[in-house]
């Protein structure tokens, strides 16, 4: 069984590869993937593989079908960024200020050539499989307009699938996370209000930046002395801006920060310190404040039985090394959804060699496109595995 999934991953090697290509070269940003949804609905069209279009705006839902039975889903995101590539390959953006420098575009190869596979393969699994093309990952997300809009039902979806590039591990390595592949996000607005005047009589003043610089230095106490020594958490302030010259106390200042952690629990304590420490600094001190708190993409978590079957799935494949951390990224995707909906996994994918480590959203990245080959060896191999008749 395990041969034909092989062969037909072979067989459709170079043409994904050719796709990755052309994706790449036509990149959208989030929620604009009309010619990224044509394309593949053309391949989708050609394969006869049937599909849904216009989910959650540009997204797009094929489907396999082979009797009675369990249900995968699997997510590829379809977007690109506002980044000039720089990388210098052939097939580089033909779009000024856009380019997939995220790797979805090897995403969306992968899991067509893995629906491609497994519509050759049908003798050798029994149930439903669901590809699901998700726009806008980089920005709103499309994954929780698309639950919204029923993927996980009808047949209602068992186990869901998530992959991503990452130049950090070798080509050939595929890593698994135990608990918290990625972190939860939030981000956040402060104004700072206090009253300005003269910077020569601050008595009469309620100076706002010195509040702000109070707000920042404690803020960084949550992480050290609130979060658990053991549990990862990050609270950055990236942006601030008050005042315009020297001797004038402005009356206020605008802050924006980010906070991630892995846990819910952790989540939401920050979120409350958070605003515990900047209701009680400003009031010590005088001043008011505006805060807007927005809690964007929750922990993506692995689950353990999801993680196994993959790995079990990938035992006979010389050429694929599964790794396994409990080490989390900080940085988020919108995945998460799904994996709170259904057991998932979201699986690492390596595709960096020791002279090309250029990290996610960089103007130079590239990937080795054998990351291609065994993304699809993956994804169909876990899924025959969990779909065995
Ligand atoms: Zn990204
Ligand atoms: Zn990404």
């Amino acid at each position: 069984m395990l041969e034909q999934i092989r062969n037909y991953a072979n067989e459709i090697f170079q043409e994904a590869v050719a796709i990755r290509r052309k994706l790449h070269e036509m990149p959208e940003l989030a929620f604009e993937e009309h010619k990224t949804a044509a394309f593949i609905k053309e391949r989708l069209d050609m394969w006869g593989i049937p599909y849904q279009d216009g989910v959650a705006g540009t997204g797009i839902v094929a489907t396999l079908e082979n009797g009675a039975g369990r249900c995968v889903a699997m997510r590829a995101d379809m977007d690109a960024l506002p980044v000039q590539e720089e990388s210098g390959c052939d097939f580089a953006s033909q779009i000024e200020g856009h380019m997939h420098a995220c790797g979805h575009d090897a995403h969306m190869a992968i899991v067509l050539g893995t629906a491609y596979v497994l519509s050759k393969t049908k003798e050798t699994w029994q149930g439903t499989v669901k590809f699901l093309f998700e726009p806008g990952e980089e920005e709103d997300g499309g994954a929780r307009p698309m639950i919204a809009e029923g993927v996980l039902k009808q047949p209602e979806v068992d186990i869901c699938l998530g992959i991503h590039v990452m130049n950090e591990i070798d080509v050939g390595s595929v890593r698994l996370t135990e608990g918290a592949a990625m972190a939860a996000d939030d981000e956040f607005d402060l104004i700072i209000k206090g009253k300005g005047g003269h910077g020569g009589w601050p008595q009469d003043t309620v100076d706002p930046i010195v509040a702000a610089c109070q707000v920042v230095n404690t803020l960084q106490t949550i992480v050290s002395r609130n979060a658990d020594s053991q549990d990862a958490a990050v609270v950055s302030i990236g942006s601030i801006h008050g005042g315009t010259t020297c001797n004038v106390i402005p009356d206020s200042v605008h802050l924006q920060g980010t906070a991630r952690s892995l846990k819910e629990e952790t989540r939401q304590m920050l979120q409350k310190r958070i605003e515990d420490v900047v209701k009680g600094v400003t009031e010590a001190l005088g001043a008011a404040y505006e805060l807007d708190y927005r809690l964007l993409y929750p922990p993506t978590v692995n689950a353990p039985e999801v993680n196994r079957l993959v790995e079990k799935a990938l035992q006979p494949f010389d050429e694929i090394q599964v790794t396994w951390t409990k080490e989390s990224s900080m940085g988020s995707d919108d995945f998460a959804f799904f994996a709170q909906e259904v057991p998932s996994a979201y699986i690492k994918l390596g595709s960096g060699t020791p002279q090309n480590r250029q990290p996610l959203h960089s103007s130079k990245f590239t990937i080795d496109e054998q990351v291609i080959l065994n993304g699809i060896l993956t994804l169909a191999a876990a899924t025959q595995q969990y779909l065995q008749p």
